[in-house]
């Protein structure tokens, strides 16, 4: 890939998620052969209670409960990719992707806060316990909601995660619509609704950026999260833009449609490389 500019990959799932695959130090050399200037690795943390499986970290191939110190071996093994015997030609940071769930506790904010990652990017895949991400789920929710209620709830609990200051930035805006193209594509598509505006004044209020998600094309939809179009909206309303992310889970998904993205992202947004 040919950059005219420094261009990080800011969403990577190494083999610390429980559902990626991938060494941290074989991510990097895929970052290097593609040109990326720097590589942020935001590994899974699960806030959701109700989620047993999600709520787990792998370490040493094994499923393992978030806790302080098995989030410091993974922050270990990034310190020891950058500064150990033999470092890599490449910026590394070390972030998570950290699910925000209205019934999270302030103690488990406050143990991933302490342990200062470079990076923090907010997420919310559920909504009442189910999974945005999975059919299955979203059928059993298209059963209680209509399809706009249904994208309501979910921005009202994305309007809470703006209120957590540890956030860098929200990831995929719009994720309702990996399963809404299916399930309900007009209304996954639309963008004029009131609490849609309302989210995005809550970003702007609470100086949370937005990332640019290439992910929507790896998952067939046809677009990045948020839509081109929302993209555009949010612009307008002063949203900041936290970087491009492809929300890899192997390293041959790493900058996926960056090709298209970092030139849209980057005469949108001049300034979001520089912090
Ligand atoms: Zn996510
Ligand atoms: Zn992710």
């Amino acid at each position: 890939m040919e950059f005219n500019h420094p261009v990080g990959d800011y969403h990577v799932h190494p083999d610390f998620s429980i559902d990626a695959e991938g060494t941290l130090r074989e991510y990097c050399q895929k970052a290097i052969e593609l040109g990326l200037a720097e590589i942020v690795f935001t590994t899974h943390v699960d806030s959701n209670p109700a989620s047993e499986d999600w709520h787990k970290i792998i370490i040493d191939g094994r499923k393992q409960p978030v806790t302080t110190d098995n989030l410091k071996i993974y922050q270990d093994a990034v310190t020891e990719l950058i500064s150990g015997n033999d470092p890599v030609p490449i910026a590394v940071r070390c972030g998570v992707e950290l699910e925000y769930h209205p019934e999270v506790k302030d103690s488990f904010l406050k143990m991933v806060a302490d342990l200062n990652f470079d990076f923090v990017l907010g997420a919310v895949h559920f909504v009442d316990g189910a999974l945005l991400t999975i059919e299955e789920d979203v059928q059993r929710l298209l059963d209680k909601y209509s399809a706009v209620e249904l994208i309501e709830e979910y921005c009202k609990i994305v309007q809470q995660a703006c209120q957590i200051k540890i956030f860098d930035s929200l990831a995929h805006l719009d994720i309702y619509r990996r399963i809404g193209h299916k399930l309900f594509p007009e209304e996954a598509a639309r963008i004029d609704y009131e609490f849609l505006d309302e989210t995005l004044e809550q970003l702007v209020k609470c100086g949370l950026p937005i990332e640019v998600n290439t992910s929507g094309i790896r998952h067939g939809i046809g677009d990045w999260y948020p839509s081109k179009p929302l993209l555009h909206k949010a612009r307008q309303a002063n949203v900041l833009i936290g970087g491009l992310g492809s929300d890899a889970h192997a390293p041959d998904q790493l900058a996926v449609d960056f090709e298209m993205a970092h030139l849209i992202v980057h005469e949108t947004f001049p300034k979001m490389h520089e912090d």
